[in-house]
């Protein structure tokens, strides 16, 4: 069976099964001596394929079915928990791989080119940790990072909320200290995960003076998703990635351990903002995952479909169409590349993570709709895999901070270059 292949294959590559003691070391992409280098290590090569081919061999032929019955994929993804296809970064002293983002990234993109609602699901756990890995404590890491390399457990990152999404600062979510304990009352809104998860990253307001600023009026808590007063609203039906968990939750008079606090009171906007510049690396990379399948799709069919006694692809309209695809697809992939490397290298990264998350949403959503109109009448058709694609795509404009935000943040940043 495949598994058993790749299980050896993975210990063969040094990959590391969670829960073994296999261990594998670190690696970011490194430039060569010589200066600026395209290529991969021997390691990380053997990390792609076999991200590689378990999407082909198990993601790829399940993914129809979980996106019509819209079933969270629980048994692939304990598969990929198995292989050490996710939770990469959890660092080697709580029992993980402490992988770079950027090795995190190659694997992301092969599983979303799998499908994208299994790479969310698994993608969303890594948002859930980050704030963690960058603000927990010896305690927290290795009490809540560590049970998830013991056993395939979820977790989510809590902070949208009906009244806001891109202008979090606006969320109402209220935590009150009470002795030793904190207690919060408010509701959150798309939470990936949110039925699945063992545990949250909550941020909550605990300033409530309205004239407090962002940095210092709110905090940031792990909770533990059973904790009595957490209640888990309706599986929402999205327009794509169906089988990802995404719903509301409603925190009534739910306690919190003053432990359970990461780093302090009032830190937690900028724990909740700064994990995004490892986090939206990733995204791109899975945009970059489904626009790669949605390109290789249609130049297959273009090779087979005829009109007019010849194939598709022999039309130039069509080819230069899936030329622009690939230029697309590949430029993508340079940008979430630079944007990883960039923060592996300890340097701040919020101006290529948002470059590289805009642009690649922005052509998931060209090339899929393309590839969809390489198909013809057959692309609008479910029988087919490029109508998901396009309706997958949608969302990495939206999550993870919006096409427009991204746009605010990178216009942001250049500008404060030209400022003194
Ligand atoms: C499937 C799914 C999964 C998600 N998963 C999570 C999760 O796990 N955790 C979590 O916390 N959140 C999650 N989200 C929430 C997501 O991050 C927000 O939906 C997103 O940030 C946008 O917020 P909003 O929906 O409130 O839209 P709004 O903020 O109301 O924006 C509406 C529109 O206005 C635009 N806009 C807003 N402000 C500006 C501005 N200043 N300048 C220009 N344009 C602007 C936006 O770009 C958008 O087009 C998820 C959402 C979905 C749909």
């Amino acid at each position: 069976m495949f598994i058993n292949k790749v299980l050896k294959a993975s210990v063969r590559t040094g990959l590391r099964l969670q829960g073994t003691s296999t261990k594998v070391a670190a690696s970011a992409v490194r430039a060569s001596p010589g200066g600026f280098s395209f290529e991969l290590t021997e390691q990380q090569k053997e990390f792609q394929q076999l991200a590689r081919k378990f999407a082909r061999e198990e993601i790829v032929p399940a993914a129809p079915l979980y996106d019509r019955s819209g079933e969270y994929p629980f048994p692939i993804i304990k598969m990929a928990w198995e292989l050490g296809l996710m939770n990469g970064h959890i660092p080697e002293d709580c029992g993980g791989m402490g992988l770079g983002i950027f090795d995190s990234c190659l694997i992301t993109e092969e599983l979303a080119f799998g499908c994208t609602g299994v790479q969310t699901a698994i993608e969303a756990n890594s948002l859930g940790q980050m704030p963690v890995i960058i603000a927990g404590n010896d305690a927290q890491r290795k009490k809540y990072l560590g049970r998830m390399t013991e056993e395939p457990l979820m977790c989510a990152y809590c902070v949208t909320e009906p009244g806001a999404g891109s202008d979090v600062a606006g969320i109402k979510t209220r935590a009150e200290k009470k002795g030793d304990e904190y207690v919060v009352n408010g509701q959150k809104m798309w939470i990936t995960n949110g039925g699945k998860a063992n545990w949250y990253f909550l941020l909550a307001r605990t300033d409530p003076d309205p004239k407090c600023p962002a940095s210092k009026a709110f905090t940031g808590f792990i909770l533990d998703a059973d904790s009595p007063g957490v209640q888990i609203g309706r599986k929402e039906m999205n327009m794509g990635q169906r089988c990802s968990d995404t719903r509301g939750i409603t925190f009534e008079d739910v306690r919190i351990p003053k432990e359970n606090v990461l780093i302090g009171e009032g830190a937690g906007f900028k724990i909740a903002m700064g994990a995004f510049d490892k986090t939206r690396p990733p995204v791109a990379a899975g945009a970059t995952g489904l626009a790669q399948r949605a390109l290789e799709e249609a130049t297959k069919y273009s090779l087979e479909r005829k009109t007019f006694g010849r194939f598709i692809a022999e039309h130039q309209a069509v080819a230069f169409l899936l030329a622009e695809m690939a230029i697309k697809v590949e430029l993508a992939r340079m940008g979430y590349q630079r944007s990883a490397w960039e923060v592996d290298e300890g340097r701040r990264n919020t101006y290529y993570a948002s470059i590289a998350k805009a642009f690649a949403g922005d052509i998931a959503n060209q090339v899929a709709s393309d590839a969809v109109q390489v198909f013809g009448g057959n692309g609008f058709n479910s029988e087919y895999p490029v109508e998901k694609l396009m309706r997958d795509a949608k969302i990495y404009q939206i999550y993870e901070g919006t096409a427009q935000i991204q746009r605010l943040i990178i216009s942001r940043e250049l500008l404060s270059r030209f400022k003194n």
